[in-house]
């Protein structure tokens, strides 16, 4: 066998692999696993040693030769890979449907729990209770009739997703502001006059024509000095595929809206959930309607007065009344004027090697492990290096590999992602393997790669997701390292580990001037910390609007009174928003996170993550943040542990009470009731 993709080394053999290698590779493994499973499901007496064993092992199989083929995909594009990988992604999405649709499978882990569940080790346990609660997600256990309905309704809901974000997208499209006279592009930057000026003479029009993208919108909400042009885009960019604005009732979105929450609703009850919030908690850390409700209103209980307290010191400082298209011009004015801080001038003090060293230090230090590069291994270009990870005592844990630069071909961004799964099985055992993957400026001519604070920052998160894949102690592929991680839980790592980057003492380890070596003047530190805290009541509050709005809509729609958008969003912002919103604003008719994507009754999780972080993180901060015994806990309770037990019993166990939303409010300097500013 010569194909490099079906090989089982302990890393994948980048040098040698062909996009000719990747179609015949899955073909030949799917058949493989499907005869596999074939004979899986028809034993008669299934045990966990010969039926989850072996589909440990294919699932492990199916990860190995398709991570480096994704992977390459998004850091060496080609057309021939491309073409290679866009023919295997049916493919793999049949496989997986059948997989999870297999009423057979489902029966043979239900006698296995029963017949077996108490002899099991509880890692084991908890395979199975993974396995059988998605298949009960995916509708097998339904009797037939309520089946085909649940199965109708997911398709009728993938179409009118789909509906939605093509009508965000024809509305974006399909608006435009022509600009005659230069003054009103006063404050944008060159780039983007440029652009303007060039799609006007494409279209043979006298000077300038601005779209409606996201870089534009956002450009002219904190630079614009015309408050025309700022209030045009924001009419324009709120009101898009809706009843209101300059497009008003093209392309709306009000009645699919209206349908895509009926579907889900009547998806959930067919489950025998009663809506569709508590249907999308069955996967969660958060177990309640009650608990999410009660964790966003206590948030914003705290954030409202300092939002208020930000927002009338905004208006001091601009000297009048604001609407919601002065803002974030405002805001950035306000905010230069206060910390002089600029990203690009704290470069010279973050040059990438330093900021490692600080980086692995921080991580051996907390978890006794040992980090080094490991020279000679294949790789898919010349700029990417490899690291061992190894215990103190020189045992192997695991390895990654950090793609560190922006290059053409590359997939912007930064993320983490699995090449190798860790596995302990019967029939053989792996190391866990990661991909770093960052899109810094690379090296220049005799000087090292130079990062922003903003682009630390991003290098200590994805190397937490990092940690938490290459640190698990659980045996089994699907639910080792993030695998099987409830949703949101799973930048609790990440997101705890962002802390370091901005912790003092870490600050000073990992800033040195390129040139003298000096590090972060004094007073430069301290103004770079106090802008992680600006508008923080602001921000909050705003993200806690668009939280409780996606999950009250998730919660309360019934088909007596349909969905109720517009009344719940009234009644969401007369609660907790502080800036003045427009009547004929309508932002949910391109919330395309919550209609279109995979945030429904979830965008609260990006609040509830940041809490678990800052609450681990204070544990430390109690302690000290290298405290030994803290770390060990964190690795004991959270981190070694993936997708094997209840995340919010380990975060109790870790913290030894629930998490408490007060420790992210003292993060971000705002004062919580009871307690001295
Ligand atoms: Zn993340």
């Amino acid at each position: 066998m010569d194909n490099p993709l079906l090989a089982q080394e302990p890393l994948p053999a980048f040098p040698a692999i062909r996009p000719e290698h990747v179609e015949p590779a899955v073909r030949e493994l799917l058949s493989a696993n499907r005869a596999r499973i074939g004979a899986l499901a028809a034993l008669e007496h299934p045990t966990f040693a010969t039926v989850v064993e072996p589909l440990e092992e294919l699932h492990h199989r199916i990860s190995r030769t398709w991570s480096p083929v994704s992977h390459l995909n998004a850091v060496l594009n080609s057309e021939s890979l491309r073409a290679g990988y866009n023919a295997c992604l049916p493919l793999l999405s049949a496989y997986q449907t059948d997989l999870a649709q297999s009423e057979p499978l489902y029966r043979a882990y239900r006698t296995i729990a029963e017949q077996e569940g108490a002899a099991l080790a509880p890692v084991e346990r908890a395979v199975i209770e993974h396995a059988v609660r998605d298949f009960r997600l995916a509708g097998v256990g339904l009797p037939a009739e309520r089946k085909e309905s649940f199965k109708t309704a997911m398709l009728e809901l993938a179409q009118l997703q789909a509906k939605f974000e093509e009508n965000v997208l024809d509305a974006t499209n399909n608006w435009n502001r022509p600009v005659t006279d230069a003054s009103e592009l006063r404050g944008l930057n060159d780039m983007l006059i440029e652009q303007a000026r060039r799609r006007a003479q494409e279209r043979q029009a006298a000077g300038w024509i601005l779209a409606l993208d996201q870089p534009t919108y956002v450009a002219v909400m904190t630079d614009a000095e015309s408050p025309e042009l700022r209030r045009a885009f924001y009419e324009a960019w709120a009101t898009r595929a809706s009843d209101q604005g300059p497009n008003a009732g093209r392309w709306d979105n009000s009645m699919v809206m209206e349908q895509i929450l009926a579907r889900r609703h009547a998806a959930a009850q067919l489950l025998d959930f009663p809506n569709y919030a508590q249907y999308a908690l069955a996967t969660r850390m958060a177990h309640s309607v009650e608990e999410v409700l009660t964790f966003l209103h206590e948030l914003a209980a705290a954030a409202r007065p300092a939002a208020s307290a930000e927002f009338a010191e905004l208006e001091a400082f601009a000297g009048r009344k604001l609407a919601a298209w002065d803002v974030g011009f405002y805001a950035e004015r306000l905010q230069r004027e206060r910390f002089r801080v600029s990203q690009e001038e704290l470069r010279p003090y973050f040059p990438l090697p330093g900021v490692l060293g600080g980086l692995f230090e921080v991580a051996e230090r907390l978890f006794t492990v040992r980090i080094r590069e490991r020279a000679g291994v294949g790789v898919w270009h010349a700029d990417v290096r490899f690291f061992d990870i190894t215990t103190a005592g020189g045992a192997p844990v695991g390895g990654f590999y950090l793609d560190a630069y922006a290059r053409p071909n590359k997939r912007s961004g930064a993320w983490m992602d699995e090449c190798v799964g860790r596995k302990r099985l019967s029939c053989g055992a792996a190391l866990p393997v990661a991909y770093l993957v960052c899109n810094f400026l690379p090296p220049g001519e005799g000087r090292p790669a130079l990062l922003t604070h903003d682009d630390v920052v991003t290098l200590f998160h994805e190397f937490g997701h990092g940690l938490h894949h290459l640190l698990t102690r659980v045996d089994y592929p699907s639910i080792a390292g993030i695998n099987g991680v409830a949703w949101d839980a799973v930048e609790l790592p990440s997101q705890f580990f962002e802390n370091y980057a901005w912790h003092p003492e870490v600050l000073e380890r990992i800033s040195g001037h390129f040139e003298s070596g000096a590090p972060l003047p004094a007073d430069q530190q301290q103004r770079l910390i106090a802008t992680r805290s600006f508008h923080a009541g602001l921000s909050m509050v705003r993200q806690l609007e668009f939280a409780l709005f996606d999950f009250r809509i998730h919660t309360e729609y019934s088909p007596a009174h349909g969905g109720r958008i517009l009344e719940i969003l009234r009644e969401v912002r007369r609660a907790v928003a502080v800036v003045p919103v427009p009547e004929w604003n309508r932002f949910p008719n391109s919330f395309g996170h919550i209609f279109a994507g995979g945030y429904a009754a979830g965008y609260y999780s990006y609040k509830w993550a940041e809490v678990l972080a800052a609450d681990a993180f204070a544990a430390f901060e109690e302690s000290g943040v290298f405290d030994r015994a803290t770390a060990q806990r964190f690795f004991d309770a959270i981190l070694s542990r993936g997708g094997s037990r209840d995340a919010l019993e380990a975060f109790i166990e870790f913290r030894g009470r629930r998490p408490d939303v007060r420790a992210l409010l003292r993060q971000h300097g705002i004062t919580v009731a009871g307690e001295a500013a």
